[in-house]
């Protein structure tokens, strides 16, 4: 009986709101209970399953199965309640999802590559579904939100991305393939887990790696020349390198390096505009030195040069603190190539809050995945040196955050301009309320992706980022400002995500990168191209 089968197709299914006529039509009736729910009906009904579970976690599963079963309800779902659900599909709870993965498996869903598919990859990616597929996310998994090697339980935040992507920039998921490279973990815990679903042997850091990442590109391309290849999560020695060789070559970007970048930089932004100062007269501490603040720094650099500051100039308003302590010229040969541009001529310090008093920064940023490392004397530190101190708690998952909302609203007395990477609630201090919005990448790269794949740009040139940067801080309304918002409300993502993906089409018609014709509005013909469950 063919009827029954579009019950098992994720893509078409739509359950309970098949009309009349399409039941009479594909032979459903007497299949399902009588009445017909409308769409909306059924986004309820779905809503009410949801509110049964008190955990995350448990509501992740709902979700996943919901997500293997009826993508358009799923979408419908996640667009209408996106700040809802986004915590439970991204961060924080993806974390979990992550960490539990082997043990919560239940539907495939993308393409596992491991080593017993080097040579053969294209065989791989020729059994995937999709006829068409405009954006990849992939990872290693060796760098999973700040909760480290995950090995191929890490396929959860390719999942996760994905999603955004299509709930937050209207993506196709026809057109999204979520991809984990399966090589190896050097996590004890999960070699030692008979319920591991992934190779099981330590991270190999031979050219056997790069050589499987090479071939997943060049397949992918071959069977997707247009695809969006965006890396993810991949620890920072091959995430750096991987980007230096292949940003200019094909269309691809890395979102913890640069989809950070740009919505740190538009949180900035934001805050100039309640500080009434410009970015030009900020310094900028970072805890931590690896994807996230190099990134972050760079496009920062960028900023201010395009306000007219030399490089060398601009560069010296960044500077870094990292394991070893704060980054200085006297480092120089043993720091790694993109920590360089950010040694500068300072005295040796290992203590953080003695960094904070010697440069004296305007602002501080955390990522360094060290949770708790905004004490109340750092808070307070910046409070004597800033009437509004910048305070960005960005490591991700809630667990790895610098500092909480409450921490640092009732430290700095209510005036912390504060932006953290995972959620956290509104936040009473004497008679105020205050709305933390999340510094975190969610907020362009699915633009990003849109605006890329619309114009199908050859490449990502660093513009494009702070093209995005300066589009979302434009859309930040005074309303938001005044609560302490730096962002604005992720319920409205999809029109912020419509006029962040006409710049970034904009930037690749005006630059000659992209691969196809400027229509008349740029921005209607965005919204157009669109999915909509
Ligand atoms: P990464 O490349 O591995 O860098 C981590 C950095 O932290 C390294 O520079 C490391 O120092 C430094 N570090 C580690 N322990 C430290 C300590 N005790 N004191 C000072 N610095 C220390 O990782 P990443 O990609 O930058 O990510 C870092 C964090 O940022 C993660 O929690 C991630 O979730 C978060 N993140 C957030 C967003 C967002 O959108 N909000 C986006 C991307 C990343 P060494 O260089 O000396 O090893
Ligand atoms: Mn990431």
């Amino acid at each position: 009986h063919t009827g029954a089968a579009v019950f098992h197709c994720p893509l078409t299914n739509k359950g309970v709101a098949f009309t009349e006529k399409e039941r009479e039509e594909l032979g459903l009736s007497g299949l399902l209970p009588t009445a017909v729910s409308t769409n909306d009906q059924q986004v309820e009904r779905m809503h009410e399953i949801l509110d049964r579970f008190e955990k995350p976690i448990d509501k992740a599963l709902v979700l996943d199965s919901l997500h293997a079963t009826d993508e358009d309800l799923y979408f419908r779902l996640l667009t209408r309640y996106t700040a809802e659900y986004m915590p439970v599909v991204y961060t924080p709870t993806v974390g979990e999802y992550c960490q539990r993965f082997s043990h919560i498996f239940r539907y495939p869903r993308g393409l596992f590559i491991s080593y017993q598919h080097a040579g053969h990859v294209r065989d791989v990616i020729e059994r995937a579904p999709n006829k068409e597929v405009d954006v990849i996310v992939v990872t290693d998994g060796e760098r999973i939100l700040g909760i480290g090697d995950q090995g191929i339980n890490g396929m959860g935040i390719p999942i996760g991305k994905l999603a955004l992507y299509t709930a937050c920039a209207g993506i196709d998921p026809a057109k999204t393939l979520p991809v984990v490279l399966d090589v190896g973990t050097n996590r004890e815990e999960y070699l030692n887990d008979p319920l591991y679903l992934g190779l099981r042997k330590p991270r190999s850091r031979g050219p056997e790696y790069r050589a499987l990442v090479d071939e997943f590109i060049a397949e992918a391309r071959r069977r997707w020349p247009n695809v969006l290849i965006q890396f993810e999560d991949f620890g920072n020695q091959n995430a750096f390198k991987l980007l230096a060789d292949y940003q200019e070559k094909i269309l691809c970007f890395n979102d913890d390096i640069q989809g950070t970048a740009s919505v740190v930089v538009s949180g900035l932004y934001s805050a100039m505009r309640i500080k009434k100062e410009k970015l030009t007269d900020q310094m900028f501490l970072f805890f931590g030195a690896g994807e996230a603040a190099c990134g972050i720094a760079n496009l920062i650099a960028d900023a201010l040069v395009s306000e007219g500051m030399t490089r060398e100039e601009a560069l010296k308003h960044c500077a870094l603190f990292d394991s070893k302590g704060l980054v200085t010229k006297s480092r120089m040969d043993e720091l790694a190539a993109h920590k360089k541009p950010f040694a500068h001529d300072y005295a040796k310090c290992t203590d953080f809050v003695e960094a904070i008093k010697m440069i004296k920064p305007t602002g501080i940023i955390g990522v360094a995945a060290q949770p708790r490392t905004f004490t109340t004397e750092v808070l307070e530190e910046m409070s004597k040196l800033n009437e509004r101190p910048i305070i960005f708690a960005l490591s991700n998952p809630t667990s790895r955050a610098e500092c909480t909302a409450e921490e640092a609203y009732r430290v700095t007395k209510g005036k912390a301009l504060y932006a953290s990477g995972s959620p956290f609630a509104p936040v009473e201090y004497e008679g105020k309320t205050f709305v933390p919005r999340q510094g975190n990448n969610s907020y362009v790269f699915p633009a990003l992706g849109l605006g890329a794949v619309f114009s199908r740009s050859k490449w990502m040139p660093d513009g494009m980022f702070l093209v995005a940067a300066k589009k979302l801080a434009e859309l930040v309304t005074d309303a938001d400002l005044e609560q302490g918002s730096l962002y604005p409300s992720l319920d409205d993502i999809r029109p912020v995500s419509v006029k962040i993906g006409a710049a970034v089409a904009a930037y690749a018609y005006d630059n000659g990168l992209a691969g196809n014709e400027r229509p008349q509005d740029l921005e209607k013909a965005v919204e157009a191209f669109m999915y909509r469950p």
